[in-house]
């Protein structure tokens, strides 16, 4: 099959990533072989690539929002039947073992696998994962808009849920700090539930995209949204904007850090922390989170703006997320729809 495969890790406008002939991966005891249909790029694959997050594995392919059908099964699996369309996330395998997963925080498990990190995932025309770990992707979204929901989507509701939004919240002021593909998802879950959604962010066309999907109010990264916040979300991965999040929050708020990587928080006075206002991090998801969100998300129905990238741009998609160049989500096609 072809695949993208990252040589090494650099900057990607040194176009890392190669084209190459592999073998067609081979599904395990509890797998299931997909055929992709698209994957969506996320800002962690950028990560992966330039090596903010340090490589597990040599010639890794990146991808971790695939959307694809069921071709083949291993020995122990079968339970969603060939040709169901499934989604193949981030959180790839747990150990279901430690302290974590008995605890219902397979999140934060011990022994994780990540899709496209530590082990291959969907740049590629073929992706394997336990069956377990796929979710059946609902008749509503085309493979295209199913895509995002995967990972932007998923780690999007949760920050919403650890922000400490849900349906019985209405009237929560929730801001937005970056609005890119997790935003513009959390945005549409957050005003489903009633909430006036606030976003900071300081591409106009990110800016104009919020307005249009029915913000309060959008304006520059770091400038004071005219209500005080319950929760902000911070999906940028700058940490310089960790302080003037809080500094727009009510007493009693929460800002949520929605990335897996983000740069130096800057140092701060007391009192932007001070009344119980606090700061958590937000890693990977349970797959409780990610079969309530795919069942919020067909109701609503969330409408993903994509941006379509040919397989064989894979380079040049991750480029133009590095530098803001994307309306909504970035998705790579590798079969035409059928939807
Ligand atoms: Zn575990
Ligand atoms: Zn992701």
């Amino acid at each position: 099959m072809k695949a993208w495969v990252l040589r090494q890790t650099a900057p990607v406008e040194t176009e890392p990533l190669e084209l190459r002939d592999v073998p067609l991966p081979e599904p395990g005891e509890d797998e299931v072989l997909v055929r992709v249909n698209a994957c969506g790029i996320c800002r962690t694959d950028l990560h992966v690539v330039e090596g903010e997050l340090p490589p597990k594995r040599p010639n890794i392919i990146p991808g971790h929002q695939i959307v694809g059908v069921i071709e083949r099964h291993g020995p122990k699996a079968g339970k969603y039947k060939v040709g169901v369309r499934v989604g193949i996330p981030w959180l790839h395998r747990t150990d279901q073992t430690c302290a974590y997963c008995r605890s219902g925080h397979e999140n934060l498990c011990d022994s994780p696998e990540f899709t496209g990190y530590t082990v291959n995932g969907g740049y590629a025309e073929y992706a394997v994962a336990p069956e377990g770990f796929v979710y059946p992707i609902p008749e509503a979204f085309p493979d295209l808009q199913a895509a995002p929901l995967l990972c932007a989507g998923i780690i999007g509701f949760r920050s919403l849920r650890l922000g400490g939004l849900s349906s019985a919240t209405p009237g929560f002021n929730l801001g937005i700090y970056g609005f890119g593909a997790a935003g513009h998802v959390c945005l549409q879950v957050a005003r489903h539930w009633g909430a006036k959604v606030y976003v900071a962010t300081r591409e106009a066309k990110h800016q104009q995209l919020a307005q249009e999907l029915g913000a309060a109010w959008a304006g520059g990264a770091k400038d004071a949204p005219p209500e005080k916040l319950d929760a902000a979300i911070i999906f940028a991965p700058a940490g310089e904007l960790v302080p003037p999040a809080l500094a727009a929050l009510k007493k009693g708020g929460t800002v949520v850090l929605g990335g897996i990587h983000m740069s130096d928080i800057p140092s701060f006075v007391y009192p932007l922390i001070y009344q119980e206002r606090s700061i958590r991090s937000v890693a990977n998801n349970t797959r409780q989170d990610g079969h309530d969100f795919l069942r919020v998300a067909a109701a609503i129905p969330v409408r993903t703006q994509v941006q379509v990238f040919a397989f064989e741009q894979a380079n040049t998609a991750l480029n133009a997320l590095k530098h803001d160049g994307i309306r909504g989500a970035a998705v790579l096609q590798l079969q035409k729809p059928h939807h």
